[in-house]
């Protein structure tokens, strides 16, 4: 009989949470509800069937990202998503008996791609309030240690990381790669992108999924030093990213105004949003990213499924006790929001106490 590899036996399927056509506000998956700058669908538009005919050069793309970041074409590989970056940064450090060190509550793929290459994976919880455990994460530090995710704002709890715990775990394992995961580095404005070529063990993930409003587009980037940039060229697909991302990014990189505009926007209603669910007397922690971390405590699973029946769907994290991830969307979605959950949390049997 066909067997797959060991690795995968343990890992479980990923089953996003998109498919039900009676939502109508989606706000678990961490999408801009408002979508891309108009000038990336203009140019979208404008596309011909010789350019799609063609496989895709990468190298323009790189060189208008790494000007656009400030460091040089070299040090930056495109890829599909900042998915495939975290994949490809396993393959290339990870196999069975080294071990990765990854923060819990965090991003699930980071699991998932290091199981496939039989890593051994080191969990270290957050301390309290969902603190970076920076001592804890140096004491795991050892001989086999190949890879440290630090996921920075961390998803799922939107927590910024200091940066002075993110320079010293990246000095106490300078034979791991360290992945930082910028993923919403355009909410927090935290990097540490000058210090690539400075730390030849740091690698940056950012992404296009968010703030620039293209999940669908699949475009990220992974930054680091580089002769382990080329490494990583070697083994990523040449055409990894498409002609339609391609012309999407170039766009998109010179819309600034553009995404200046949706990140003040999402702050501003997150702001609004954290107000009511206080006002409501749900807990949330303060976030640097277009998502809450919020506790709806013990009527979690009640409160969900009633604002999936009117439409809104939020991101259960059974990881988080009690607890829900919210996507930010508009100042009006948000109202909607407040309006169904003010409807919802009335019918429950008691009002929520708040658990500090
Ligand atoms: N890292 C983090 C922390 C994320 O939250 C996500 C998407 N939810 C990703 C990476 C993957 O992003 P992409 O869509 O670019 O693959």
């Amino acid at each position: 009989m066909l067997k797959a590899r060991m690795c995968m036996r343990e890992i479980r399927e990923y089953h996003s949470p998109l498919s039900a056509p009676t939502i109508n506000l989606r706000l678990d998956m961490n999408e801009s509800t408002t979508g891309c700058s108009p000038r990336v669908l203009d140019r979208l538009r404008r596309m011909d069937a010789r350019s799609l005919a063609l496989y895709p050069p990468r190298e323009n793309g790189e060189q208008l990202v790494a000007e656009f970041l400030g460091v040089n074409a070299n040090q930056v590989l495109l890829t599909n998503g900042a998915d495939e970056g975290i994949d490809l940064l396993c393959r290339a450090y990870l196999e069975p008996e080294s071990e990765i060190i990854i923060i819990v509550p965090t991003f699930a793929m980071y699991e998932v791609f290091a199981q496939m290459e039989g890593a051994k994976i080191l969990r270290i919880p957050t301390g309290p309030e969902h603190s970076f455990p920076v001592q804890k994460v140096i004491d795991a530090v050892n001989s086999r240690t190949r890879m440290i995710v630090i996921c920075n704002p961390n998803n799922p709890t939107g927590l910024a990381v200091e940066r002075s715990c993110i320079s010293r775990v990246i000095e106490a394992a300078p034979d791991a790669a360290i992945l930082l995961d910028e993923a919403y580095f355009d909410f927090s404005g935290d990097t540490m992108i000058d210090q690539i070529g400075a730390m030849p063990n740091l690698f940056i993930a950012r992404t296009f999924s968010k703030a620039y409003g293209l999940a669908g587009i699949r475009m990220g980037v992974l930054i680091g030093e580089k002769e382990q940039i080329s490494i990583l060229r070697r083994i990523a697909s040449p055409f990894n990213v498409n002609t339609v991302a391609l012309a999407a990014l170039e766009e998109a990189l010179a819309d600034r105004q553009f995404v200046a505009g949706y990140v003040a926007q999402v702050c501003a209603s997150r702001e609004w949003l954290q107000n009511e669910l206080h006002r409501l007397n749900f807990k949330c922690w303060p976030s640097r990213t277009n998502f809450l971390l919020c506790r709806f405590g013990e009527p979690k699973k009640t409160i969900l499924e009633a604002l999936r029946a009117r439409g809104i769907s939020l991101r259960d994290r059974p990881d988080c006790e009690g607890c829900v991830r919210i996507t930010i969307g508009t100042q009006e979605e948000m109202e909607r929001l407040i309006k169904e959950l003010e409807l919802v949390v009335s019918s429950l049997p008691s009002v929520p106490q708040v658990v500090r």
